[in-house]
């Protein structure tokens, strides 16, 4: 039987990172899909800044930026959310399609050693103290033994439902609908939503000549897998917007709902569940992709610390602590954003004052950190101000030269930084494990999303996901083996 040390179902956005982030590592990893190829459709729009940091820590934005469109501004239920003022390196949205993303992951996962293996479904699986013997369908069936499974196999996910982990939430109540045309008679403005009757109509140029058409509907719920004409969709635009702007040559057509699901556990011993396969939710404010990418770069470099034998089985259980409550609170936001579209002047009248809030700096802040991910802080035991939140890009100048914080986590290490000429500690008994680097920092203070401007800290360390495990401002390394007992593993 073929042996490897992880089968990641699923080679979408989440199990191209996944796998990414396992070779980077070293680890085996066996990368299935039940497609028999690449389906190039469009999918997501765009992604947001913490993604994109995510991807430039790992040098993966720069092929990206190029194909995408920079867009100052989000939105929270179709009210727009200025972005142009926060605290990274990339402070707005990316208009950028998902078919794309997943071109370039592709390429790197393939050129790390993860190639995907279409026509290959997963199919059943057994577990026990041991591992995990994969069961792929398909017209070559055939069985896999690993130490571990990640099932990120969408919405729909088999590994889930044969893991029998209950995906609970609430049920659609509006439908989306959405074409990528040519228009022979576009309109004036390359962007722009409009409330109208039972729904509303938007209209967003992917790329010149080519424009998303979306059309969401109140009245009506579409079951999942009913099938959406290009002429239906013309219907339900033209009794919207009144016009079909001449729209022709369809590269995709379809529909989706708001329902809001989440597995109520992301592990079952040794299968774990990432991306859509954890929860689905409407694609308002454009998070999905995102989360499925930021579950990958958590769990990735987890799974590659136990199975190397650094780090024990608990930390595995902090993927669940820390991701869930992010997902939970992604469909929450979803479930308010739907409600903030539904037709009817008492809508119109929340979305007013909604809207009249969000001109308050303190309300656009909260709700962007929220969309962007850029305020998450996971728990770190620590309280220090940096701990648990992601490390800003700071600039620094090393022995090597001049260079950015996140330049350091492109292998996907921990990272012990010592600044400004301050004491290394003593952390011999994790020698090869991380990655010490002394460094001046270019500015005094740093500025962290959600917590405002701190003093960079005379010595920090840093999961490889760019969350600081531990950080202290003065030459007290009190906290720190602790800190690295629990994220780089026991001492040697
Ligand atoms: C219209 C629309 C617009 C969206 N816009 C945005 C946006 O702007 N921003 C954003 O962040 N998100 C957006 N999303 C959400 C985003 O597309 C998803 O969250 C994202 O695709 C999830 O990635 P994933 O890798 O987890 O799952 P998927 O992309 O669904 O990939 C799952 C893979 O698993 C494979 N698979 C299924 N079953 C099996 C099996 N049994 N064995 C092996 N493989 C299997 C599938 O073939 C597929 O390739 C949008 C979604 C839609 C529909």
């Amino acid at each position: 039987m073929e042996t490897t040390e992880v089968v990641i179902a699923g080679s979408g956005p989440t199990g191209l990172i996944l796998a990414a982030e396992l070779r980077l590592a070293g680890v085996d990893v066996v990368l299935v899909d039940g497609l028999p190829a690449r389906t190039g459709e469009s999918r997501a729009g765009g992604i947001h800044a913490r993604s994109m940091e995510i991807l430039d820590q790992r040098g993966l934005l720069d092929r990206l930026l190029p194909q995408g469109r920079v867009m100052q501004a989000g939105h929270f239920g179709g009210l727009s959310l200025d972005f142009s003022d926060f605290h990274t390196r990339h402070p707005y949205m990316l208009a950028i399609l998902q078919s794309i993303i997943e071109r370039e992951l592709d390429t790197h996962a393939t050129e790390l050693g993860a190639a995907t293996q279409w026509a290959s479904p997963i199919t059943g699986f057994s577990q026990d103290g041991a591992g995990v013997e994969v069961e792929i369908g398909g017209a070559n069936p055939r069985r896999i033994h690993a130490a571990y499974l990640v099932g990120c196999d969408g919405g729909r996910s088999a590994v889930r439902k044969l893991a029998g982990i209950a995906f609970t939430g609430t049920d659609a109540t509006v439908t989306g609908m959405l074409a990528d045309v040519e228009l022979a008679e576009p309109p004036a403005q390359p962007f722009f939503a409009h409330r109208s009757g039972p729904g509303d109509f938007s209209v967003v140029q992917l790329q010149p000549g080519w424009y998303r058409l979306i059309v969401q509907r109140h009245d009506m719920v579409l079951e999942r897998g009913a099938e959406l004409t290009f002429e239906a969709f013309r219907e339900h635009f033209m009794e919207l917007a009144g016009t079909d702007f001449g729209m022709h040559s369809p590269r995709w057509v379809t529909h989706y709902g708001d329902a809001a699901r989440q597995a109520e556990q992301y592990r079952a011993r040794r299968v774990f569940l990432a991306g859509d396969a954890a929860h689905i939710h409407y694609p308002a404010g454009g998070q999905g992709q995102n989360l499925g990418i930021q579950d990958a770069v958590n769990l990735g470099w987890k799974l590659a610390a136990v199975l190397r034998g650094n780090a024990s089985d608990e930390l595995l259980d902090t993927y669940e602590t820390e991701r869930h409550p992010i997902a939970a609170r992604v469909l929450h936001n979803t479930r308010a954003q739907t409600a903030l579209m539904r037709p009817g002047a008492h809508t119109d009248a929340l979305r007013d004052t909604v809207s009249d809030l969000i001109d308050m700096d303190a309300v656009r802040t909260r709700l962007g950190l929220m969309i962007t991910a850029l305020d998450i802080r996971y728990d770190t035991k620590s309280d220090h101000p940096l701990a648990g939140r992601r490390v800003p890009d700071a600039g620094l100048t090393t022995a090597d030269g001049d260079t950015r914080l996140h330049r350091l986590l492109q292998q996907a290490r921990p990272v012990l930084l010592v600044l400004n000429g301050n004491t290394v500690p003593d952390v011999a008994q994790w020698q090869n494990r991380l990655e010490i680097v002394t460094a001046e920092t270019h500015t005094a203070q740093w500025a962290v999303p959600a917590v405002g401007t701190v003093p960079a800290p005379a010595a920090v360390l840093v999961r490889p996901d760019g969350y600081v495990a531990w950080a202290t401002d003065e030459s007290s390394t009190a906290g720190l083996i602790d800190a690295l007992t629990t994220w780089v593993g026991e001492p040697a």
